[in-house]
């Protein structure tokens, strides 16, 4: 975040003096209130400082990457995450492809009874599938997809910085949302509720950057 040479004055005398009052600050630079209002307006949603009524502001001690690092940190993957398109491990290969068309998805996640996670499909797994010659009308997707329990996964209050961690460090596309069936086995049993994909990443990305 880039500060004005105005929005920089008014931290140094918050830092030097705060608890301080905008009228106090407003004397230091010969400037009225109202037109510090919109400085002081931007200075205080960005985290920078932070204001008490009767008291005045002061200096929050973040710099301006620790304010979005805390904001990444704070909001979670319920928050961003898309619909799941799923199917069964025995649809065929061919309708896995008609319906990564129609849905317009890159993943597929395939589920079991009870929307029960069982693995993962990429386009580049069907591509491959595709070269072996094979009647993809008949071959099902359990034969190609990426098999539980190595399906990386993330939960609906992880934090959306976590889940783009595991997007890049594991060089994958999306990740299934999900969360443990109660009174099943934690790590096998886990019910899928989303799909978190570079796709929710880059929106969110473009949306902090509209200041929304
Ligand atoms: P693409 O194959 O279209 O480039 P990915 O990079 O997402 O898409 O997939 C690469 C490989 O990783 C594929 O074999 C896929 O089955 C697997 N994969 C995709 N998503 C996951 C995930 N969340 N966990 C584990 N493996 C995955």
């Amino acid at each position: 975040m880039e500060l004005s040479k105005r929005q920089e004055a008014i931290l140094e005398i918050v830092k030097k003096e705060g608890p301080i009052t905008g009228e106090q600050i407003a004397e230091r630079l010969s400037l009225t209130r109202a037109t510090l209002r919109p400085d002081m307006a931007i200075l205080t949603m960005a985290g920078l400082l932070e204001a008490r009524p009767r008291v005045g502001y002061y200096y929050s001690g973040k710099t301006p990457n620790k304010v979005i690092a805390e904001k990444l940190h704070r909001i979670k993957v319920g928050e961003v995450k898309s619909i799941p398109v799923v199917v069964s491990e025995h649809c065929s290969v061919y309708d896995a492809v008609v319906t990564m068309f129609i849905e317009d998805v890159g993943t597929l996640i395939v589920v079991r009874e009870g929307g029960i996670l069982e693995g993962v499909i990429s386009r580049k797994d069907l591509l491959k599938i595709t070269l072996g010659g094979q009647d993809i009308h008949k071959l099902p997707v359990g034969v190609v997809m990426t098999r539980m329990p190595n399906v990386i996964t993330v939960g609906p209050d992880d934090s959306v910085w976590l889940a783009a961690k595991k997007l890049i460090t594991h060089e994958v596309d999306a990740l299934p949302v999900v969360r443990p069936v109660e009174g099943g086995d934690k790590n096998k049993d886990l019910e899928v509720i989303g799909r978190l994909s570079k796709t929710n990443i880059t929106r969110l990305f473009v949306e902090l950057g509209e200041g929304n």
